[in-house]
């Protein structure tokens, strides 16, 4: 295989082989712009060298062959004494990471060189300048020096020479300083600062591999889910010099700007420097309109070069370019990182620039992105005091007191205070308190910590990692750089889209986009921003692409027309236990305690106009669209008072020796019920078999309600859907009931009622089965939920806050399975289950209700195997709808 690519032979599309920047780098060359040549070590080398602990064979000569290409090109050798051939050797992975070598600029400079590089370029300064670069940036990145004994050595010299700038060094300083560089890398590395050019560029190509292996580069991969198998490429290019005088420069650009989408002249330019000098801020960049006034025909130049890369690239760019003496030259460019506003902005940009069409435009912008822009945030408007910063952990804006326990935070919380949670890190303790409070504040761990995982389990905003926050839990209190001290009960607001911290209450206002699709903004009104416009449109684009249906889960008329507002088709999951709460818990508890069947009528009885009231009322609002019911699910405890606490009241009267009789007879009740296992245990279908007429009371509470509707003039589509089904015996059984039951209210009401019956696929069995199941299901609805805690033998509620941080960190899986569906396991049993269902019943109407309905990843897998619809909470149906138009294009 070919280990080696010169800069002509790759192009964009090889980001795998060649890494971005050496793809995009071949790119631009084939381009015909002003790219420095050189050449790309693959990412495959990279691959051979980690797992064997050696350069593949053929790696040595093949870089000898580019190098005696690359130097035939420049007419000098690498690093040749009277004019030196210099390079760059430069990492570059697939995905750009932090954490990773940096580059390593003028490889090939040595004690010999530097006197002819100075005489080529009539300038000493600049050739030690050059150097001593090079043995800074060698010896801190390749030789593992502390890089803060350079910096300090630089600043003596300055110090020493009374000047502020590294510009105002002379060739005798920085001649000194050389010496002195190299002194430091002897006593720190143990050898001396390498002379031969090619043992100077083999070393750094080496770093760079191991590099990739570096704690911070891992950690980053972990945190942002990046395989740890994909290996780095290596690029090698000739140098420009930005440092040769005024006439010389470096700078950054982005041909439109990535926080509005806007198009202008957005970067910063440095006078006579090096490409690090930007970065590190060693002097104060000039905006780049600037530029302009400095070398007019090089900003041209850039100009006509950054409309060339938009065209080609047909997006953002964000640019890295050098000037030397007045020559332009481009070193690097990629599709550049924007905002989540920007990106709806300049998708919608581009589309009327002509660039890009609307199926590209919905592969420019993602759920997460629409999710993000959902979230309330802190006015901007507002003056505000940054104590902080951490990592953006799980979005949204919160403000409440400071607590730095879970016992207070849970305290406060019950007397109707807000509260930030503040801990070290969390644990599974912390549970209570990190869902009392608005928000959560750690001062260490990542993206994969307990108090990050869980918090987005929770949807509950966080700020992890806020290092420079000094959490003392004993004193309780929060110190902060500058003396500043958040005592418990002191107001701080949270920021976890951004993970800054502030001190005090920063006012929050609610989402545009949200505003929009609640219909109290309307895109072309004039107080509709750019944003709202641009959001409007790609769900549009989403709408007409997408062939998934989306739905809502909602119990009520309220949540359903909001749903209904947001964009849902319906109501895949209606469940009816919140129904069976509040005032209509003692009916409940009486049917359950019910010892005759006369009794357990009478309840059911009083029970039934309640229910059909709540479906009348659900179905007018979502009229003339479906709406899938589900029966009583969960296991009946759920219902019946606490054990303990009735245990205590019971123990209490019984020693005052007056015992309630309805207590004694309620605490047996709740001794029979109470299970180990629950979730295993008496729920779903089961119930409904064992349970007389419970059934069959909520299946006449629909068919009257639909009936009543009917009568109305509505247009009611109720579909009764049956839990935790296992066999198709169950289901059948339970069919044979509620159909007679249907046709009795049919025969009464005169009316055709067209109720649908099917079943929730959520059990292993089910799945397995699904071939029978649909002999008896008009309908499945893949609960994932369940299906996701039976299929991985997980309990949801234990596992997310037990070990589930340790298994993301250990790489087990990179994103929590009740989040995203675990396509190898859960997904292949949804696969074959819509498969068998189809087999035996064509056209069976195939749904999904689980929490994944509305995550991103799982709606492409979902639209994927063929399911009709998802549905979800109502809050995250733009962003189903939006991911099923991005499936579907
Ligand atoms: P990063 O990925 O950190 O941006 P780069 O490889 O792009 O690292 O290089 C760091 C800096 O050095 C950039 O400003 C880049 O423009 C500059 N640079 C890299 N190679 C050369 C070169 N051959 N000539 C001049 N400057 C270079
Ligand atoms: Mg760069
Ligand atoms: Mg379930």
């Amino acid at each position: 295989v070919k280990l080696v690519y010169d800069f002509t032979e790759g192009n964009k599309d090889l980001k795998d082989l060649l890494g971005g920047k050496g793809a995009n780098l071949a790119e631009m060359t084939n381009l015909g712009l002003p790219v420095p040549p050189g050449f790309t070590i693959t990412t495959e080398a990279c691959r051979v060298y980690l797992d064997s602990g050696e350069e593949p064979a053929a790696l040595r000569d093949e870089v000898s062959a580019h190098l005696d290409a690359l130097e035939a090109k420049a007419g000098k050798r690498l690093g040749q004494a009277d004019d030196p051939l210099l390079v760059s050797v430069r990492s570059g992975a697939k995905f750009s990471m932090p954490g990773m070598m940096d580059t390593v600029l003028n490889i090939g400079l040595s004690d010999r060189s530097v006197q002819g590089l100075a005489e080529q370029a009539g300038d000493e300064r600049f050739a030690w300048d050059s150097y001593r670069r090079l043995i800074q940036m060698f010896g801190k990145t390749v030789l593992g020096v502390d890089g803060d004994l350079f910096e300090d050595a630089l600043d003596q010299a300055k110090r020493a020479k009374k000047v502020t700038v590294d510009t105002e060094l002379e060739a005798a300083d920085l001649k000194k300083l050389v010496t002195k560089f190299k002194k430091i890398v002897k006593a720190e590395a143990g050898r001396d600062f390498p002379q031969d050019p090619r043992e100077q560029m083999d070393l750094a190509i080496k770093a760079v591999f191991d590099s990739w292996n570096g704690e911070r580069a891992k950690l980053y991969r972990r945190q942002e889910r990046i395989p740890h198998d994909l290996g780095t490429a290596v690029n090698v290019c000739s140098m420009v010099f930005g440092n040769l005088g005024p006439d010389s420069g470096t700078g950054v650009a982005f041909t439109r700007d990535p926080a509005s989408g806007h198009q202008g002249v957005y970067g910063d330019y440095l006078q006579n420097a090096q490409g690090e000098d930007v970065v590190a801020g060693i002097r104060n960049t000039v905006p780049l309109a600037e530029l302009e006034s400095i070398d007019k025909k090089s900003y041209d130049r850039l100009m006509q070069i950054m409309e060339t890369l938009e065209n080609h690239y047909k997006d953002l760019c964000d640019i890295e370019f050098t000037i030397e003496r007045g020559q332009l030259w481009m070193l690097q460019t990629r599709v550049g990182k924007r905002t989540a506003g920007a990106a709806f902005r300049i998708a919608t940009q581009l589309v009327d620039q002509g660039l890009i069409d609307e199926a590209e435009a919905l592969q420019r912008v993602t759920g997460a992105q629409l999710a993000q822009l959902m979230f309330p945030r802190f006015d901007d408007q507002a003056k505000v005091r940054q104590i902080g910063r951490g990592i953006a952990a799980s979005p949204g804006a919160a403000v409440g007191k400071a607590v730095f326990d879970s016992y207070t935070a849970v305290k406060w919380s019950r007397s109707g205070e807000k509260v930030i949670l503040i801990r070290r890190e969390t644990n599974p303790d912390d549970l209570d308190g990190m869902i009392a409070a608005e928000g959560i504040l750690t001062s260490r761990g990542g993206k994969t910590s307990h108090a990050a995982v869980v918090a987005r389990g929770m949807g509950k905003t966080c700020v992890c990692g806020a290092e420079e926050l000094e959490v003392d839990t004993k004193r309780r209190c929060l110190s902060a750089p500058g003396g500043v001290v958040v005592e418990e009960g002191d107001v701080i607001s949270i920021d976890g889209s951004t993970g800054k911290v502030y001190l005090g209450e920063v006012p929050v206002v609610p989402s545009p986009v949200v505003e929009y699709f609640e219909g109290r903004m309307h895109a072309g009104a004039d107080d509709a921003d750019e944003l709202v416009e641009a959001v409007h449109r790609i769900m549009a684009f989403a709408d007409r692409k997408r062939r998934l249906r989306v739905r809502a889960n909602a119990d009520n008329a309220e949540d359903a027309l909001r749903a209904r507002r947001f964009g849902a088709q319906g109501i895949g999951l209606c469940r009816t236990e919140h129904m069976f709460l509040g005032d209509r818990r003692e009916l409940v508890e009486r049917l359950i305690l019910a010892d005759t069947d006369a009794e357990r009528e009478e309840s059911l009885r009083q029970l039934l106009p309640l229910q059909k009231r709540d479906f009348v009322e659900l179905f007018e609002a979502m009229d003339g669209l479906p709406v899938t019911v589900r029966l009583l699910d969960p296991p009946l405890h759920e219902f019946l008072p606490d054990i303990t606490e009735l245990s205590v009241r019971v123990a209490l009267a019984e020693a005052r020796k007056d015992p309630h009789e309805n207590d004694l007879r309620l605490l047996q009740a709740v001794h029979r019920l109470h299970e180990q296992n629950p979730m295993l245990g008496l729920r779903g279908v089961r119930l409904g078999l064992v349970i007389p007429g419970l059934f069959t009371m909520q299946v006449r509470a629909i068919a009257e309600a639909a009936a009543e509707r009917r009568a109305a003039k509505g247009d009611p589509r109720a579909e009764i859907m049956i839990p935790l089904v296992g066999t198709v015996q169950e289901l059948e059984l339970v069919r044979d009931e509620a159909d007679q039951v249907i046709a009795e209210v049919q025969e009464a009401t005169g009316t055709d009622l067209k109720l649908a019956i099917g079943t929730m696929i959520e059990l292993p069995r089910a799945a397995l089965t699904a071939g029978q199941i649909a002999e008896a299901a008009e309908f499945f609805s893949f609960g994932t939920n369940d299906l996701t805690q039976t299929v991985w033998g997980f309990s949801r509620d234990d596992v997310e806050a037990s070990f589930f941080t340790a298994y993301l960190e250990k790489g087990i899986f990179g994103v929590s399975p009740f989040e995203t569906i675990d396509k190898d396991g859960v997904g292949a049993l949804v696969r074959s289950a819509a498969e068998a269902g189809r087999a035996t019943r064509p056209g069976l109407k195939l749904g999904v209700c689980g929490e994944h309905g509305g995550d991103p990843e799982s709606v492409h897998f979902f639209h994927e195997v063929g399911l009709d619809y998802v549905s979800c909470s109502p809050f995250r149906i733009p962003v189903a709808r939006l991911e099923a138009g991005r499936a579907a294009s």
